[in-house]
């Protein structure tokens, strides 16, 4: 098709769609923070800002301890770093790279485990028969803003003796049944990215209820000796500026009001994609952020497979992503052959996100919803 019939059609969109838009404060509101900033003529080293932010975050999520960095893969470096064993790491290949990436900058070893199949997520079940002797940890991946099996993984851990620590990058204001995500395990790491929930650029922190890995994370989040609250083997620079931080405190202000639109725009999504043979949406349970649209489309009962639909939506200019694909035992280095994890590839073959986020309004979501209809109905 030429772009001149794409444009006849009415549910071409004349801007892209993408998934995950930025969530923006007020321009004016920035604007003040930032001027506070040069006022003080203070712009990073725990300035005012990150301590307001790690206390806020804090509260928000009911922990003990949020330590800010700079992005979430140092975030999720520095928790499993701060644990200090040695060894391997059970962690899924569900997952973004940067989750794994973190845990080889750590000088931990990946170990690779199957998720379950409805939630995408590692279980106390899928986690047990990789544990051996060289096993220090677990890392899962808080993935759509749901908890993972935590009870029984935190059991499972118990048990054995190891450590238990989470992704939780996509998981801001996210609940676990009665509890926010934020609090489970020995610790979790959060992400600030743009594409995030809450946004400030980049950015991340890590949150625990432990004193003492509190201490070593904050110390190795800093190379100055007068940040040193612990003895570590290595620190680093991880520093949030107070750019960063003015941007953070700002999307946590808006925080609430960017889940209630969000969610808006996730129940026009459930209603719009009903009853369309072959698509699923991915339904929260618990209280969640509804960021991400997620979507597995089954090529048998809908007539063609994820990877057309998502060239076919190309052509309208509705950007819908494959996260993840492939899978991160399918990345170098991490490429294991001998590693036969089926249900991660399937949901690597059947998983997409759909467009979510401050630019639409619910007739773009509907809009979207038609376009995939029509798609079935045409084959
Ligand atoms: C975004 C993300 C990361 C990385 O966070 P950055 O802030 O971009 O470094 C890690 N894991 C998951 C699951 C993510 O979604």
């Amino acid at each position: 098709m030429t772009r001149k019939t794409q444009r006849d059609n009415p549910n071409f969109f004349e801007t892209p769609q993408h998934v995950a838009q930025v969530n923006l404060p007020a321009w004016e509101k920035l604007e003040t923070s930032i001027r506070g900033i040069f006022q003080r003529d203070y712009y990073t080293n725990h300035g005012p800002l990150v301590r307001e932010l790690d206390e806020r975050f804090a509260e928000l999520l009911n922990v003990e301890h949020a330590i800010c960095v700079v992005n979430g893969t140092l975030a999720l470096a520095l928790l499993a770093g701060g644990l200090e064993k040695p060894g391997e790491v059970i962690v899924p290949a569900f997952t973004f790279p940067a989750t794994v990436q973190a845990l080889l900058w750590a000088g931990l070893r990946p170990v690779f485990c199957d998720v379950d199949s409805s939630t995408h997520k590692i279980t106390a079940d899928t986690v047990a028969p990789l544990i051996t002797k060289n096993t220090v940890a677990v890392m899962g991946v808080t993935l759509w803003g749901e908890g993972c099996d935590t009870e029984n993984l935190e059991r499972l851990c118990n048990n054995h003796g190891l450590s238990l620590i989470f992704d939780s990058c996509h998981s801001v204001g996210c609940w676990h049944n009665d509890r926010r995500i934020g609090g489970f395990g020995d610790g979790e790491a959060f992400s600030f990215h743009a594409t995030k929930i809450m946004n400030a650029g980049e950015g991340g922190c890590i949150t625990t209820n432990d004193p003492d890995l509190a201490k070593r994370i904050k110390t190795m989040r800093s190379f100055h000796g007068s940040e040193t609250f612990a003895q570590v083997s290595l620190r680093f620079n991880a520093k949030m500026s107070e750019a960063q931080a003015a941007l953070a405190l700002l999307s946590l202000t808006d925080l609430e009001n960017n889940i209630a639109n969000n969610k808006l725009r996730y129940e026009a999504y459930s209603k719009g994609l009903q009853g369309i043979p072959g698509i699923n949406m991915h339904q929260y349970k618990n209280i969640n952020n509804y960021q991400y649209i997620v979507v597995m489309v089954d090529a048998g009962g809908f007539g063609m497979s994820r990877d057309k639909l998502l060239g076919t939506l190309k052509k309208q200019n509705i950007l819908c992503r494959r996260h993840f694909h492939p899978g991160v035992h399918r990345i170098d280095p991490f490429t294991a052959k001998d590693i036969s994890l089926p249900v991660t590839d399937r949901l690597c073959r059947e998983i997409m996100q759909l467009p979510n986020g401050q630019s639409m309004n619910i007739q773009d979501v509907e809009k979207i919803c038609a376009t995939i209809r029509e798609i079935y109905k045409n084959g």
